[in-house]
């Protein structure tokens, strides 16, 4: 089953849902960054927050980016995503291998640490739309539901999860976000809470084969839910050797001057996707003496 997300509402609009399987853009982030195990949990818990939130932006344009700066070992987290099911990210540290929990799962709070959730917003406005709040535990659905709450004043139900084979690849990966409109009456905030407390973790259900339409099922039985949207999503980075070529016109003189004398191929790494672009000396000079005419 490839990856795909799906968009509905409930209880007469007063509740909006996203629920997406992830599993395979997940590996492939995970195949592109090299990722340990616990890393590949809390980058794929955030690409998938990263694509459904990506898709309650509007435009083609808009961008979302998602980034846990934690001061655990690995490191901040970056995601970004558009609103068409696309998403890329990274960890600063994506090898990092620490004990599991007590009850046996990755620490994904452990290998985030303490710090901040930041999520940008670049709707083509002149300023994008910065919210940072503090990390609650770095598990990442308990950060970005403390987020809504607090910076976007939308009461939200965020569960999320990645499962990793033996072998380290990606076994399953998914997840929901439930978000409650103004003017939810308490009998819809009633049902929607015992619908919760009887759900099975997102993993069980993911692994169980549920698809993300069964899962918004459960979460919002017995609430009129109507599926509005389904939309595939991917991994994709949208770096180029132009874009790389710029990057490195913007270095100072003496940075640059460094890279052809010491005469060996320069290998520039993309950090959302890990493509490598070489470059010659003779090619660094060039992007030298092409910006002197600029
Ligand atoms: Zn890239």
């Amino acid at each position: 089953m490839s990856d795909y997300m799906i968009r509905a509402t409930a209880a007469g609009e007063f509740v909006r849902a996203f629920a997406i399987t992830s599993g395979e853009l997940v590996e492939t982030a995970r195949q592109k960054h090299d990722c340990s195990p616990v890393v590949t949990a809390a980058l794929g818990r955030t690409l998938s927050a990263g694509l459904m939130m990506g898709s309650m932006m509007k435009d083609e344009d808009d961008l979302l980016t998602l980034q846990l700066l934690g001061d655990g070992p690995c490191g901040g987290i970056t995601v970004t995503a558009d609103c068409m099911g696309h998403a890329k990210g990274f960890a600063a540290n994506p090898q990092v291998d620490i004990s599991p929990r007590a009850d046996g799962k990755l620490d994904v709070g452990g290998a985030v640490g303490s710090g901040f959730l930041r999520v940008m917003k670049d709707i083509g406005l002149k300023e994008p739309y910065v919210g940072t709040v503090a990390l609650r535990s770095g598990e990442v659905a308990e950060d970005l539901t403390y987020y809504f709450a607090v910076s976007e004043q939308t009461p939200s139900s965020v569960a999320l999860g990645v499962l990793v084979d033996r072998d380290c690849s990606v076994k399953c990966a998914g997840g929901f976000i439930i978000q409650l409109m103004p003017g939810a009456s308490d009998e819809v905030i009633d049902a929607l809470e015992a619908n919760l407390s009887s759900l099975p973790p997102v993993t069980a259900m993911l692994s169980d084969g549920h698809s993300p339409e069964e899962m918004l099922e459960r979460v919002l039985a017995g609430m009129d839910l109507h599926i509005t949207d389904r939309m595939e999503v991917s991994f994709r980075c949208d770096c180029s050797r132009e874009r790389i070529e710029k990057t490195l016109s913007s270095l100072p003189d003496a940075d640059l001057d460094e890279m052809i004398n010491d005469g060996e191929v320069v290998e520039v790494k993309c950090h959302f996707c890990n493509g490598a672009y070489v470059f010659t000396p003779q090619e660094i000079a060039q992007i030298r003496e092409a910006r002197k005419g600029v």
